[in-house]
């Protein structure tokens, strides 16, 4: 696939990423747009994004992002980065009547919404698969610096296992366009706000194991949310530290999104395939790191994701 090409007879372009946007929603879409806007300065370019942390604020292109979508503009061609239509939210609205529609993902469970599909699920991030599909001539300080946010914050600073040598090999070119990386990956990875980080403890202490330990579960409910005066992206990171606890194979984080409604990530280490038990529930993602939503109580969504991640670990003991 050929971006510039793709784009060459449209007038109107818009770009979209998924709801609750992190690194890579917001880097690899902000590579778009600064790429396109460079190559393309005559055209009509939006970027569409619930808005980001303002963490990323420092990416060229962010404070250009749209979060209202009140326009009835109709695309000619929009893009639909690091997600199926059904989690752009707002945007989805451009996507469903653009003439012609592009995704570019990564997520295991995303098989394609647009007129054109580049989905990879080998790719560290969407970012990445940015990274690719530009015209290398065309790299700047600031292009480089949102492809390897996004890079980044996908593989946890190189540290999953989705990180390959190439994803080195691209992160180590976009490194020499010279920013400030350590400053970057402190800012907008490790940097947590006190309230974050007291939110992340209330959230470790009130934690629970399952099945043997194998499995942990902490939920935060809206009235913790309300006390901590915490807004969901407060919560990113917290699943992390429940998967870094010693014999867990599956850690799992809820957050109330509603009565009787849950955010659920899913991290796991070996054994435990969370895109599928996502999946069962409407979400998805990858392997080791998936999402969904959840109607129900808490016990009734733990008891459910339990069973499904049971029969994982079984059929693995099987083997
Ligand atoms: P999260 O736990 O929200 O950080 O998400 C982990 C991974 O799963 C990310 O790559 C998400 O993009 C993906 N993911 C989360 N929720 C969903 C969902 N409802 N449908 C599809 N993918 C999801
Ligand atoms: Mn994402
Ligand atoms: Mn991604």
């Amino acid at each position: 696939m050929n971006i510039l090409q793709e784009c060459m007879d449209a007038k109107f372009i818009g770009i979209g990423g998924h709801i609750r946007p992190d690194g890579d929603c917001v880097g690899s879409c902000l590579a778009l747009y600064q790429y396109l806007k460079k190559c393309m300065p005559d055209k009509y370019i939006k970027v569409f994004l619930e808005k980001p942390a303002d963490i990323f604020s420092e990416i060229k292109g962010f404070r250009e992002i749209d979060s209202v979508c009140s326009e009835d503009t109709v695309f000619d061609v929009f893009f639909c980065l690091d997600c199926g239509e059904d989690r752009l939210g707002e945007s989805r609205k451009y996507f469903e009547k653009a003439v012609k529609t592009i995704n570019i993902d990564h997520h295991i469970s995303n098989k394609g919404c647009g007129t054109i599909n580049y989905i990879k699920s080998q790719a560290s991030s969407t970012s990445e698969l940015i990274y690719d599909l530009i015209e290398k001539e065309q790299l700047d300080t600031e292009l480089a610096k949102a492809i390897y946010v996004g890079i980044i914050h996908d593989t946890g600073v190189f540290q999953y296992s989705n990180t390959l040598p190439e994803t080195m090999e691209k992160a180590a070119k976009l490194i020499g366009y010279g920013f400030d990386f350590p400053r970057l990956i402190q800012e907008t990875f490790y940097q947590k706000t006190y309230k974050q980080t007291q939110i992340t403890g209330r959230a470790l202490v009130e934690s629970m194991r399952l099945l043997d330990g194998k499995c942990i579960v902490s939920c935060v409910t809206r009235t913790m949310m309300e006390f901590y005066e915490a807004e969901p992206a407060d919560l990113d990171g917290i699943v992390n530290h429940l998967r870094n606890i010693k014999d867990v194979e599956c850690a799992i984080f809820m957050y109330q999104t509603d009565v009787l409604e849950y955010k659920v990530s899913m991290r796991s280490n070996e054994n435990v395939d969370v895109s599928k038990v996502a999946g069962y529930f409407g979400g998805g993602g990858h392997k080791r790191a998936a999402g969904c939503t959840m109607k129900g109580t808490f016990y009734d969504c733990v008891n459910n994701l339990s069973l499904h991640i049971n029969k994982q670990l079984e059929e693995q003991e099987e083997c």
